[in-house]
């Protein structure tokens, strides 16, 4: 078991990765990292508002929410916090499937929301600009 992250940052996420290290590519919003029940899978994390969220204090790196594993033979599930890795509780078919759910429907609001925030000003603004032009 991995019980603590380094933090590297890249440009690109290496092909090979090393345990215990964090690979963070804020160009690409990505995360990679060898899954830390020590089984060597390579575990890929996109970042962004409706994905991964990364952070990083004095080079000590967290990433949350917690990382389910369930597509691998080992399932785990974590998160990692100021460095150290932070283990959840084992989930049940259904609840993985529940979270999923949850996860999409939070994608989905995420995106409705900001596809209203973006269009509404400019919608306003070109009506705006047309009255102006009569056009
Ligand atoms: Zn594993």
């Amino acid at each position: 078991m991995i019980d603590r992250f380094r933090l590297q940052r890249v440009q690109y996420i290496p092909k090979s990765l090393e345990p215990g290290i964090l690979y963070v590519s804020e160009e690409f919003d990505v995360a990679a990292h060898l899954c830390a029940c020590g089984c060597g899978t390579k575990v890929t994390t996109p970042l962004g508002p409706t994905e991964w969220k990364f952070s990083e204090k004095d080079g000590v790196p967290s990433l949350w929410p917690s990382i389910g594993n369930w597509q691998l033979p080992c399932r785990s599930h974590y998160s990692i916090i100021e460095s150290q890795t932070r283990w959840g509780e084992q989930w049940s078919e259904a609840q993985v499937l529940a979270g999923r759910k949850a996860e999409e429907a939070r994608r989905e609001a995420y995106y409705v929301e900001k596809d209203r925030l973006n269009r509404r000003p400019f919608a306003r603004f070109w009506r705006w600009v047309r009255g102006l032009f009569r056009l």
